[in-house]
């Protein structure tokens, strides 16, 4: 397989570290507000690459992080423990729901930041002692200078001169600066703090992730994800940091997801989705407006993981209708599950191999079911095995309950046509579709549907 690597910034050959084990990290919620669907894009790209990578017969460890305290947190709260963790608690949850709701794997591992400071003091420690940290008055900060390739991965070039500290988690490329791993104490933390031997306080969130990970899958690995806006300062100082401590190449292959937009208006520029901006839609508005989960998954799939999408409403209802029109074609195909087309998986594993390029077998699936020359049965298995890597739940698609009344005026009809009672069999059809069902004869009798 080959794929994308923003550290290179070329398409490489994928080859794991230690076959057939592939471990990916994925920086995981900000648990103090509802995941938006902008967020949930870049889930669903990594949920796709894990799917993809199984399909290819590796065995992936997913490990995604919750961070559940930052200066975000720490502001939401106010400081008072019980409400942090009353925060943090309930968005977890609904983030883990809008998982499911969305048929995202739920990662072999999700660890809290609040569980792992052991291991974040313990690496800053080592980074104090080996010269790359230094304390000042209102924290412990990572000297960027110190590193050997220091923003390889935002392809920052001169970072000589660079004396200023920044405390803030999120800042801007053009004012790289020497960024905190651990803030000591002061009185807006209140009750959220951490008596540690490096001192009282807490730990910068780029620390977090690189504790998380290196403890979870070791200090290197094969794959890290995240939306495109966490290149810089995010994961170039996750890099800086594990390479200091552990002196190993930190990850092979970063892979990033590019970013939904969303126009206030028909006339405006369309901007990126975040909740700085208010902008955001969540899966909550999505149902409220009758529209499945899924179809925004399938809408995600249409549009290259790396490429940003532009969200409109007018999208995501084609994309519901395409999903029904998906789900009504796979129940029509009868109930017989046959072989999968050897010709149509050759084709989707090559799609898959390059860069996943699912949009192209989306194409693929539609010309699959228009294709003639492959049985129902066939095209149904076929099916199941394409959604291996989609996850749109076909294999668990429940044949829509039919009423009783509905089936007993099927079976009559059907005698009926048996019977050549041919006007009869026509008025039995006519009572069934007033009733909001649909017949479709087939060779082994025939379907009901809904309509
Ligand atoms: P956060 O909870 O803000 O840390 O974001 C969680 C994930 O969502 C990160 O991987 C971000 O890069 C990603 N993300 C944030 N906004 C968007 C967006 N508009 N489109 C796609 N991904 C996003
Ligand atoms: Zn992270």
């Amino acid at each position: 397989m080959k794929i994308f690597n923003t550290l290179s910034r070329k398409i490489e050959k994928f080859e794991p570290i230690s076959p057939p084990s592939v471990g990916i990290y994925t920086c995981g919620p900000t648990v103090y507000s509802r995941a938006h669907i902008g967020n949930l894009r870049t889930f669903i790209s990594t949920d796709i690459l894990k799917r993809t990578l199984n399909f290819l017969g590796y065995e992936v460890n997913h490990v995604m992080n919750i961070t559940d305290v930052d200066d975000k947190i720490i502001k939401e709260s106010k400081g008072e423990k019980n409400k942090q963790k009353e925060i943090t608690q309930k968005y977890e949850k609904l983030f883990f729901d809008d998982l499911k709701e969305l048929n995202i794997e739920i990662p072999e591992k999700t660890p809290r930041a609040t569980e792992n400071i052991e291991k974040m003091v313990e690496m800053i420690k080592k980074m104090l002692e080996s010269g790359y940290a230094y304390k000042t008055e209102d924290g412990i900060y990572f000297s960027i200078q110190k590193s050997k390739n220091y923003g390889q991965l935002a392809g920052l070039k001169n970072i000589s001169g660079v004396k200023s500290t920044v405390k803030n988690d999120k800042y801007e490329k053009d004012s790289q600066q020497d960024f905190a791993l651990w803030k000591f104490y002061n009185k807006e933390d209140n009750e959220i703090y951490w008596d540690t031997y490096i001192g009282k306080g807490r730990p910068g969130w780029h620390i977090e992730c690189s504790a998380m990970s290196t403890k979870c899958l070791g200090e290197s690995f094969d794959i890290h994800t995240g939306g495109t806006d966490l290149i810089f300062p995010h994961h170039t100082n996750e890099i800086a940091q594990s390479e200091a401590v552990s002196g190993k190449h930190f990850v092979k292959y970063w892979v990033h997801g590019g970013f939904l937009n969303i126009k206030e208006n028909t006339s405006a520029e369309a901007e990126k989705m975040s909740k700085s901006i208010g902008n955001v839609i969540t899966l909550d508005t999505l149902k409220e407006k009758n529209i499945n989960p899924l179809s925004y998954r399938y809408l995600t799939l249409t549009s290259h993981y790396r490429s940003e999408m532009n969200f409109s409403w007018e999208a995501l209802i084609g994309a519901q209708s395409a999903l029904e029109k998906l789900f009504n074609f796979y129940n029509e195909f009868g109930k017989n599950i046959g072989k999968v087309d050897k010709k149509y998986v050759s084709e989707f594993k090559k799609l898959l191999e390059n860069d996943l390029a699912i949009p192209e077998i989306i194409a693929l699936t539609w010309k699959l079911i228009k294709d003639d020359s492959v049985s129902d049965a066939d095209k149904k298995a076929t099916l199941l095995e394409f959604d291996k890597v989609f996850g749109l739940g076909l294999s668990e698609l429940k044949k829509e309950e039919i009423p009783r009344e509905i089936i007993v005026l099927a079976e009559a009809r059907e005698i009926a046509r048996k019977n050549k009672e041919w006007e009869k069999a026509d008025e039995i059809r006519k009572k069934i579709e007033i009733l909001g069902y649909e017949l479709k004869d087939s060779k082994d009798g025939f379907n009901i549907l809904k309509k």
